[in-house]
């Protein structure tokens, strides 16, 4: 054959990758009617299913040479990937801290991904980069950030930990040499993608002091500064202060301004966390919790948690662009046609990234298309929720509640009088197991002060009044299944 014609028949074939016009009409349908049977039969399903044996049929499915019906495999994807583990579209779901997904954020994937623009660096697309750098700045003004910031669209709230981290490292001038005496300041209730971040920075040898916790589970500021006082006098060198802006634990929030004094009086760079909590700072009611939150030299927020988006949207804020250019701006050779005088950053200045999806897109639409007034509402409607449980749980004679929550996260257990602290333990694992056996809501559990403790987490945007309802309804359930309600007694 020659070297023509073989390039004219496998043509033919790779053209298969570009759909026709009635394949595109086809797989359309079927998408369509797969996703909105999907969105329909939410309300009737479980938000979680124990059993992960459907999934392993993935496997019966090789990859082979000319492919599968798709209809064949959404069905596969409903039985093997749909029907395991947790529902997190579920408004349901209220464990860790759950997820969204607003339908538009999936529309805003799918045009971003078959326009596949390219948005690591501004040249590729400037469009895209503005998209990405007007959310920056909408969300850093929201926040009380001015000047020269900068700001990422990351995966999530474990990637712009990092990038704060390796900000803060190069900001400070911490090398190798420096690691031993250098200290790090968090505590046991900070999240341990930040434990993960310091690692990976390479910081794993610096000095990590577990600032103590006041009953409330605040970091306990007073011992911060005696702790910070002390080093310095020891000749070691304060470097970084990380606070949270709702811990995933507790959904507390911690005495940011005072952090931020701390901070500024000791010349630390001062870190908040707010991957779970920052969003709540969009409601004027709530405001007041989060004083000294425009302090931060680098901010955590994920929009998809707060901001109801899909997996795999984070953003990191820093005060000042120069210290994240610092750390991750270069300059190959084979780009330089790309750097002639930018008119605006871009993601790939600012981030390990480069090429990357263009997910702007996936904030952008649903923002833009609701406008920010329902997603207020909805925030502040969690808030309420979690308030109305609250409520609700303290009526229940055979339930202790814990401190009660300053966003969406409430903790509790089930109580009797008379049981050792290791039998409420056991009754309290016992009871979680039954809810995880029922699915129709998913809560999860922690260790307070070694205390085995149920947890709720109200952040899909999908939970409402009648979610919160059934929760309650649920451990009027299992109150009774374990003899601890007064009906029960009697028996
Ligand atoms: C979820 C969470 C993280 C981690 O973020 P990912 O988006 O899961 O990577 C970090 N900190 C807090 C407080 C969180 O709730």
């Amino acid at each position: 054959m020659t070297l023509e014609n073989q390039i004219k028949q496998l043509e033919t074939s790779a053209k298969v990758l570009d759909l026709t016009a009635e394949e595109r009409e086809q797989h359309d349908e079927k998408i369509k009617k797969y996703l909105f049977g999907f969105l329909d039969s939410l309300d009737s399903k479980t938000a979680w299913v124990e059993n992960g044996e459907p999934s392993k049929e993935i496997y019966d499915y090789p990859i082979t040479e000319d492919g599968y019906d798709l209809g064949e495999l959404l069905d596969l994807y409903e039985r093997a990937v749909n029907s395991t583990g947790l529902q997190p579209a579920s408004g349901g779901h209220l464990g860790y801290i759950p997820g969204g997904g607003v339908p538009l954020a999936g529309y805003g994937d799918l045009i971003a991904a078959i326009t596949n623009k390219y948005s690591g660096i501004f040249y590729g697309n400037p469009g895209a980069i503005r998209i990405e750098n007007h959310l920056i700045d909408w969300t850093a003004k929201q926040f009380g950030f001015k000047g020269e910031y900068g700001g990422n669209l990351t995966t999530g709230g474990s990637i712009g930990n990092l990038i704060a981290i390796v900000s803060a490292r190069d900001a400070h001038e911490i090398k190798g040499k420096d690691y031993e005496k250098t200290v790090i300041y968090g505590s046991a209730q900070m999240h341990h993608s930040l434990n993960k971040a310091i690692r990976i920075a390479g910081l794993g040898e610096c000095i990590y002091r577990n600032v103590p916790l006041e009953d409330n589970h605040h970091i306990n500021t007073k011992f911060l500064l005696d702790q910070i006082q002390e080093d310095k006098e020891n000749g070691l060198r304060p470097f970084l202060i990380i606070g949270s802006a709702g811990t995933t634990d507790t959904g507390v929030i911690d005495d940011l301004n005072e952090l931020a004094n701390i901070a500024e009086k000791y010349n630390c760079w001062f870190h908040i966390d707010g991957a779970y909590g920052g969003y709540f700072y969009l409601i004027d009611e709530l405001k007041s919790k989060f004083k000294g939150i425009e302090k931060a030299d680098s901010l955590v927020i994920d929009p998809h948690k707060g901001l109801f988006l899909p997996y795999g949207t984070g953003m990191v804020l820093v005060k000042e662009r120069e210290h994240m250019l610092h750390s991750h701006f270069y300059l190959a050779n084979y780009m330089q046609d790309a750097y002639k005088s930018p008119e605006e950053w871009s993601p790939a200045d600012v981030s390990p990234e480069l090429s990357r999806n263009f997910r702007g897109m996936r904030m952008w639409l649903p923002l833009m298309v609701h406008g920010i007034k329902p997603f207020k509402d909805a925030i502040l409607e969690k808030y309420l929720l979690s308030k109305y449980a609250y409520k609700k749980l303290q009526e229940l004679p055979y339930i202790e509640v814990g401190q009660e929550h300053e966003l969406t996260v409430q903790t509790f257990r089930f109580f009797k009088p008379n049981l050792s602290e290791e039998e409420l333990n056991k009754l309290n694992k016992q009871v979680l197991e039954e809810l995880h056996k029922n699915g129709r809501i998913y809560i999860s559990s922690t260790l307070i002060d070694n205390k085995f403790t149920m947890r709720f987490a109200i952040l899909s945007f999908r939970t409402h009044m009648h979610e919160v309802d059934l929760i309650l309804e649920m451990m009027e359930e299992q109150a009774e299944i374990f003899g601890l309600t007064e009906k029960s007694v009697k028996y």
